[in-house]
């Protein structure tokens, strides 16, 4: 079974106030997950607007991450409360605790993304980390959230560094379903990979404008928001696992597997490993046009601050043993890095690391 999006997506300025009919139908006793002290008067005024209409609201908050810990508590909590409903408000690791809760516990799953900083309230899967934010493991969810409220007002009080977040993991849609699932002879596979090459160009035309003038009234905000919360989830949806993920996103796990004093967002540490994916096509691949595409993403990701090495990640590969650490985990068994089309090695991960650590690009 293919769950491909959310059975109702409320979109735009009013989403919220729109859904609350809808909300009120599914739910007597939902409780309101949230994260961060900086979402927490747009909890409030959710918990506020939820009551008016009668609803018995509880609320939980994550204290680390998308963690066993924290699963086990707020599923204790939900016993204890009765709740029937999870509404999961706050950025991709609150989304993504909620639908896995929801999942494990057979409630609905109603998601309220606060910032465009991923795609997680549109998808039926989550990531689990540890409780100092080491990827863990995904897991295909039986179904996307019931709802998704994408509400315009919400996310633009999010900081510009969450859209450029959402941005680079976006912008990986397209260089991880091309590599990997191009030859593949399904319809579907293929009109996904072509709208991650669409999503793709409109996130390279409108990501800066988006990110400068986060304003209602700016179309390219508008664009890039749903771009990365919207249409980054169908593409998984309709494109399926292969789709997802691959080495930029393998990178990813392997880096987070480094604890570093300052926390880097999901997408952030993404958009390193597309960088880096690109230089695995070239050096491995002979793809041509990989260096091409690197000097293009590096453009874009100066003008939207993103970490474009692991050092501007604050991990410093030449020290201990982390470049053992990424290099084997990149490397390990059940890897997306496995979905590329050619053979690697761990000379090859050793290379491109310390290449790209190496060299530093100037604009
Ligand atoms: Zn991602």
């Amino acid at each position: 079974m293919q769950s491909i999006a959310p059975e109702s997506i409320f979109r735009g300025n009013d989403a919220w106030i729109n859904a609350m009919p809808y909300i009120s139908k599914l739910t007597k006793r939902p409780l309101v997950l949230g994260r961060s002290v900086q979402t927490n008067s747009l909890r409030k005024d959710i918990i506020i607007s939820l009551k008016t209409q009668n609803i018995d609201v509880y609320s939980a908050e994550l204290q680390f991450d998308c963690c066993y810990e924290d699963i086990d508590r707020i599923k204790n909590l939900i016993f204890r409360n009765k709740n029937d409903c999870i509404i999961a408000a706050g950025g991709g690791k609150v989304l993504d605790a909620g639908k896995y809760i929801a999942d494990c516990l057979n409630i609905s799953c109603i998601t309220v993304p606060l910032s465009a900083s991923t795609c997680a309230g549109w998808t039926a899967l989550s990531n689990i980390y540890t409780k100092n934010g080491q990827f863990v493991k995904d897991f295909s969810l039986k179904t996307c959230p019931k709802i998704l409220v994408y509400d315009h007002r919400f996310i633009k009080t999010a900081p510009p560094r969450t859209l450029a977040s959402g941005i680079a993991d976006a912008l990986a849609k397209w260089y991880e379903s091309s590599i990997t699932s191009s030859t593949i002879d399904d319809g579907l596979v293929q009109q996904a990979i072509q709208i991650s090459r669409v999503l793709r160009d409109q996130l390279l035309i409108d990501g800066k404008s988006a990110y400068q003038k986060q304003l209602e009234n700016n179309p390219s905000w508008r664009n890039t928001i749903e771009a990365c919360g919207l249409t980054a989830g169908l593409i998984g949806g309709i494109g399926g696992e292969k789709c997802r993920t691959a080495a930029a996103h393998a990178f990813h796990n392997a880096i987070t597997q480094i604890i570093t004093k300052n926390k880097y967002l999901h997408g952030e540490i993404v958009g390193v490993g597309i960088l880096l994916q690109l230089r695995l096509e070239e050096m491995k691949n002979n793809n041509q046009l990989a260096n091409q595409s690197i000097k293009q993403l590096l453009l874009l990701m100066k003008e939207l601050n993103l970490p474009t090495t692991i050092s501007d990640l604050g991990i410093n590969v030449f020290e201990s043993d982390n470049l053992e650490k990424i290099v084997n985990f990149t490397l390990r068994d059940k890897s997306e890095v496995h979905f590329l089309p050619f053979e690697i090695n761990k000379k090859d991960i050793f290379d491109v690391v310390i290449n790209f650590e190496k060299q530093k690009i100037k604009f």
